[in-house]
């Protein structure tokens, strides 16, 4: 069995200002470990559950964060970014029999983290695919499903955590923290570590037919800038509409044209 994880660094457990996740920052350095410690717990789940094969993508700023001594040797991490627009689940494809994501976010225009944002959030206000809020979840979720691969297990902050659930019940999750205003209230690290062992291990010894592929006949992505001038610009975008001064949407049958779309953010 294979398995891809993806993972980022927002929704770690604990983190809960920028500067804890920028390199070179204060913070940084400890958010770093227990992105590595989470992955690693996810690891030893999927390898202790008959998984013989696990790639991992590092998809948080530069794509180096990881530190691939503490994860198994079975384990490959694709570092850095190939710019292909599947992004931070770039490297998946249909051989893989499960994705798992590790330290996922609130999205844009939600209040459930201090870190919330989807893609780049100096520039995207809002996300919509199909009229729901599109967090980094959703975007490559649809990503995975377009490959036929499904999701089995989401960690992240409650808020997302609870996005997760009203979207899919079946998929297995971990909430490291709740959100409030610009605070964070945590589970103690080693806690969600020993959380992501055991769901991640329930989510991969299920039956894989129980998760469902959640394609959709169309897509309908509406993206709200924080500059109207971006909205102006990308109405060049072959296909795409400016709807409104700050927004403008784009609608294709072909998932894989909304993620080039994002590609270009
Ligand atoms: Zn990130």
């Amino acid at each position: 069995m294979k398995v891809y994880i993806s993972a980022d660094i927002e929704g770690v457990t604990g983190i809960s200002n920028w500067d804890e996740t920028h390199k070179g920052h204060e913070g940084y350095e400890i958010y770093r470990l227990q992105m590595t410690k989470e992955v690693a717990a996810a690891c030893k789940a999927l390898l202790e559950a008959g998984v013989t094969e696990i790639l991992v993508k590092d998809a948080h700023e530069d794509g180096k964060n990881l530190i691939h001594e503490l994860l198994p040797k079975e384990v490959k991490i694709i570092s850095g970014w190939s710019n292909h627009p599947l992004s931070m689940i770039e490297g998946l494809d249909e051989s893989f029999d499960a994705a798992v994501f590790i330290g996922y976010h609130s999205g844009a225009d939600t209040n459930g983290s201090p870190l919330k944002h989807s893609l780049n959030p100096d520039k995207i206000r809002n996300i919509q695919i199909n009229g729901e809020i599109a967090d980094e979840f959703l975007i490559f979720a649809y990503g995975a499903y377009y490959l036929k691969v499904p999701v089995v297990a989401v960690t992240g902050d409650g808020n997302l955590i609870r996005h997760v659930r009203r979207f899919d019940s079946k998929i297995e999750t971990v909430a490291t923290g709740e959100g409030f205003g610009g605070a964070l209230v945590s589970i103690h690290p080693e806690v969600a570590i020993e959380r992501i062992y055991k769901h991640v291990k329930k989510a991969v010894e299920a039956d894989l037919n129980q998760y469902a592929i959640h394609n959709q006949k169309e897509y309908e992505l509406v993206v709200e800038f924080t500059r109207h001038e971006d909205a102006y610009k990308y109405s060049f975008y072959p296909g795409v509409e400016q709807i409104s001064e700050y927004s403008v949407c784009f609608k294709t049958n072909d998932y894989m044209q909304v993620l080039s779309f994002l590609l270009f953010m």
